[in-house]
């Protein structure tokens, strides 16, 4: 099993029963063995309770592990939950870490006030498109450089092999959020991160049904998440969300070059359009990282999620997303449906942002799968609605 597709039908498939797909099991405990006293109740082998492991959890895990070219995986209950059991599980009192500028909301909260506050562990935020400024951060108490392939919400892009040199240099492990770049379009582990989480509620389910998490690397690592921060942490993935989400990452490479062709259009249309203040898009020529986009990504895309804003204040900016008809206005990304969410120029983050999410906030829009032609029309008869 080597090509994209043959390993999302077929990987982590049950078969072992008498059904040709997995079933799901929703049970949270399994038969004991005769001799129960032989157990390791805080266990991961073995099945016998769902927190330790479960059927559907272990179906998802062996077809992401093979999807992302990982030794091994660990899945979750959410995205941020699989974020904080890598931290959890790697981090202790005194330890420093060095973090992107531009995450998502809950990695910048966990490392601006939880983490410190609550354990002690330190946190230097760096621009990771300055090496310098990344090498410069580093101290002999960092353990853990963490950062976004693409960055969610500035699009920013993360130089991955760059990243994981700088971070074997100083003896730290390199995780890397790939929520916006799922595979087959990119994996980091190949390009030398040592983890890579992923929130399966996004593109890897990608109808918009489920929660979940997932942390992708090496065996031993992996080994250490589960016993340290699922069985004896908890937070662990529900058998149905597990078996929808194994449903969904089936066609996961063919719903991506949907998303990722429309994606490209869209931007170019929004970037032609003089009502459009901009659009951060790594596609566009005019991204600041569209090189180093284009030579790691290798020609598999540019990820289907941008941001921009229209010519208007924050009132232009609401008037314009209630005047779609297609694209709804809601979180959460990598669904089949397109969504768009209006984020002010305002808060504690946005210091990082450049300049024009500063001037006029902007729109994350999540690039789904309706046809092109539609979209591009939704978006420019909203235009025309907005500034008549
Ligand atoms: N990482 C990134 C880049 C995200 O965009 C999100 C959610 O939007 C998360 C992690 C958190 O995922 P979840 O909502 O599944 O906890």
């Amino acid at each position: 099993m080597t090509g994209d597709m043959t390993v999302s039908v077929h990987s982590g498939n049950d078969t072992s029963g008498p059904a040709i797909r997995t079933p799901i099991t929703m049970a949270n405990s399994y038969r004991l063995p005769d001799d129960p006293a032989s157990l390791d109740w805080s266990g991961t082998d073995q099945l016998f309770y769902t927190r330790n492991t479960g059927a559907n959890q272990i179906a998802l895990q062996t077809k992401l592990a093979t999807m992302e070219h990982a030794e091994d995986a660990v899945t979750l209950a959410s995205g941020v939950a699989a974020l904080h059991a890598v931290f959890f599980t790697f981090l202790r009192t005194g330890d420093h870490v060095v973090v992107s500028d531009t995450t998502y909301e809950a990695t910048w909260k966990l490392w601006s006030h939880l983490l410190p506050q609550k354990h002690g562990i330190e946190a230097t935020f760096v621009d990771i498109a300055d090496a310098d400024a990344v090498a410069a951060a580093f101290t002999p108490r960092t353990r853990m450089l963490v950062a976004e392939t693409i960055a969610n919400p500035t699009t920013k892009v993360a130089d991955i092999a760059a990243l994981a040199a700088l971070a074997h240099d100083a003896d730290a492990l390199l995780l890397i959020d790939s929520t916006f770049t799922p595979p087959p379009m990119y994996r980091p582990l190949d390009a030398g991160a040592d983890l890579v989480v992923h929130s399966l509620t996004k593109y890897i389910n990608g109808h918009g049904d489920a929660m979940g998490g997932a942390v992708l690397g090496r065996s031993d690592l992996i080994d250490r998440i589960r016993a340290e921060a699922m069985v004896d942490v908890g937070g662990v993935i529900s058998p149905f969300n597990a078996w929808l989400i194994a449903r969904g990452a089936i066609t996961l490479p063919l719903r991506l070059q949907q998303h990722q062709r429309t994606a490209a259009h869209l931007a170019q249309v929004l970037h032609d359009d003089p009502r459009v203040a901009f659009v951060a898009y790594p596609g566009l020529p005019s991204h600041p990282q569209h090189a180093l986009a284009a030579k790691q990504f290798d020609g598999r895309g540019f990820g289907a999620m941008m941001a921009f804003a229209v010519r208007g204040d924050a009132a232009t900016q609401n008037r314009f997303v209630s005047s779609l008809k297609i694209i709804t206005s809601a979180v959460s990304l990598g669904h089949d449906e397109s969504l768009i969410v209006h984020v002010g120029p305002d808060g504690p983050r946005v210091a990082a942002y450049p300049e024009d999410f500063r001037r006029w906030g902007h729109l994350r829009f999540s690039v789904g799968l309706e046809d092109a032609d539609d979209l591009a029309t939704d978006l420019t008869s909203a235009l025309d609605a907005t500034f008549g």
